[in-house]
């Protein structure tokens, strides 16, 4: 029978709740578990894939074609497992499958209520993942302790514990004990408040983490034991990191997390074995080289809307044993003040630009394209950015000089980029995304199969256009060079140009699989070729291979 850890989270929202639950799986899982994640969210959208970027970051999709909660990006990174639309559900996903059983009539008759129709379908979420071959599923749940809308999760999990008895069932609660720089102390009272609003519901945590910008002393974590009813190896100080992420993982072994849930869950394993993370994580501390890549995006304010993006370059820096350092352009910024001048002097040795919806900021990435193409600095084009590069050639290789995308004006003649002639009809967009993992074919003898070293791959997608296949040949004949299609060869999914350096675009998202242990080949090439691009301009005064860059971030 599987067992259950939920994650709660108190005090403030953005405490790393996501990150700590995949450390976490991380663990269980080196020490020789089959773990599964999942998040529960308290919001009525029913997916995240309608929401805003700058609402809510990235939409992270998995294999199966969901569009999930970016947290899900952290349990796929850390754990290196992929995960299914089962790892995230919504409050509105839950109320839509009450309201269309009601409607059926599968009730009975009888009045539909939170309690119990509702936690019934929360708890139904939950033990969906607790199949047969599964040892440990982790539950988080989204939001704070306190919040209206995520009661009925809580009223689940606790009735859990109940149903499934306490020895296979633990509560982990995530707080903050704050700085306070006036007094020069740390306050522990908004965690004690935290536990006594879950204890108040009928929770008590079995096991705390708390997070702090500063070391906590014995006596402090004492006092938090004593008050908020917990043991006090079940205390554990989650510091600010210094260097990555990926160093928390470490931060719980440190402090006997792993043995401490295997007790309490009476799960006979040994320690997690995590040399090669170690490893990674020393890599990424020093680094020996430094290369400065341009990501020009359209919500590049919020820092979480590319976050798998982000992610992936850091993981492409280690496979070279570098630090990529990210510069962030606003695409629309580059379109409207000062155009290209902006970004050459930045001097990157590397562009990106990202997936995107919508026109605004068009114009500025394709810019940034051309920039990239005419000057040859390595360019990685994703989703919107594979559509763009295709605009900006026809434009200003081919000649045609109108060279645009259906989604930006679906009247012209030039859609080098539009939606499949079959997807014309349908009028319902939601309707028509091409979503999840889809198979892509690899040409000999190109960058792209040099990268990957297999004829046939597998990524996931997430768009509604294409590359429009009248143009196919036109591009070709200007040395476009369509190196990755589907295997009936119908849809193009990766561009590239045979007499550039380094320049390639997917029409996929290859960051959805980057992990910090296996890199992206894609990524881990493009940076590959940064690196030859800043040590061959080290002339022009570009930061290559230099002393500065051998010290701590
Ligand atoms: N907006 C484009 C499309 O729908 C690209 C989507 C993306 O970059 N994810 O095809």
């Amino acid at each position: 029978m599987a067992k259950h850890i939920f994650v709660t989270g108190g005090v403030v929202s953005s405490l790393g709740k996501g990150l700590t639950t995949a450390a976490v799986g991380l663990l269980l899982k080196r020490m020789g578990l089959k773990v599964k994640l999942q998040k529960l969210d308290p919001y009525l959208n029913v997916d995240p894939g309608t929401m805003n970027p700058y609402e809510h970051g990235e939409v992270y999709v998995t294999e199966d074609g969901a569009e999930t909660d970016l947290d899900l990006g952290h349990y796929e990174r850390f754990s290196g497992d992929f995960v299914t639309r089962d790892s995230n559900y919504t409050t509105g996903q839950i109320y839509q499958t009450i309201i269309s059983k009601e409607r059926r009539g599968d009730f009975l008759g009888k009045t539909v209520q939170v309690v119990p129709h509702v936690t019934d379908e929360i708890k139904r979420c939950v033990l969906k993942l607790a199949d047969d071959e599964t040892d440990v599923v982790i539950t988080e749940i989204g939001g704070t302790v306190g919040d209206i809308e995520s009661l009925p999760f809580l009223e689940a999990i606790r009735q859990l514990r109940y149903d499934l008895h306490s020895r296979n069932c633990l509560y982990m609660h995530l707080t903050l004990v704050p700085y306070i720089k006036a007094a020069g102390e740390v306050k522990t009272k908004p965690t004690q408040q935290s536990v006594g609003e879950l204890r108040r519901i009928g929770i008590q945590p079995d096991v705390l983490i708390v997070r702090t910008e500063k070391a906590l002393t014995d006596e402090l974590k004492k006092k938090i034991a004593l008050f908020c009813n917990v043991d006090r190896e079940a205390v554990i100080v989650e510091k600010d990191v210094d260097h990555t992420i990926y160093e928390v993982p470490l931060m719980l072994i440190e402090q006997g997390l792993d043995e401490l849930v295997a007790e309490r869950l009476s799960l006979p394993v040994g320690r997690p074995r995590i040399r090669d993370w170690i490893d990674m994580v020393e890599t990424v501390k020093h680094p020996r080289h430094r290369v400065k890549v341009a990501v020009v995006g359209k919500y590049i304010e919020h820092q979480d809307a590319y976050k798998s993006v982000y992610e992936a370059l850091r993981h492409a820096g280690i496979a070279h044993k570098s630090k990529v350092e990210i510069v962030q352009l606003e695409a629309e910024e580059l379109e409207k003040k000062n155009g290209v001048k902006g970004l050459a002097k930045i001097k990157p040795h590397g562009i990106l630009v990202p997936g995107g919806f919508g026109h605004r900021g068009a114009e500025g990435k394709i810019a940034a394209i051309r920039f990239a193409r005419e000057n040859r600095v390595p360019y990685f084009g994703l989703c919107l950015g594979m559509q763009m590069a295709v605009i900006e050639f026809g434009r200003n290789v081919c000649g045609l000089t109108e060279a645009t995308s259906g989604e930006f004006d679906p009247k012209s003649a030039q859609c080098v980029i539009d939606l499949m002639p079959d997807q014309r009809e349908v009028t319902q967009k939601g309707a028509t995304m091409r979503l999840g993992a889809y198979p892509c074919a690899l040409a000999e003898n190109t960058k792209a199969r040099a990268a990957y070293g297999a004829e046939q791959v597998s990524e996931r997608h997430r768009h509604r256009y294409e590359f429009n296949n009248q143009f196919r040949e036109q591009y070709e004949h200007r040395g476009m060079l369509f190196s990755g299609l589907s295997p009936d060869g119908r849809l193009v999914e990766i561009v590239e140009l045979a007499d550039h350096p380094w320049f390639l675009a997917v029409q996929f998202h290859p960051e959805f699989k980057s992990t910090p242990i296996q890199p992206h080949p894609l990524f881990r090439d493009f940076i590959g070729a940064g690196l030859k691009y800043a040590k061959d301009h080290q002339d022009a005064g570009m930061v290559g291979t230099s002393s500065e860059a051998r010290g701590p971030e």
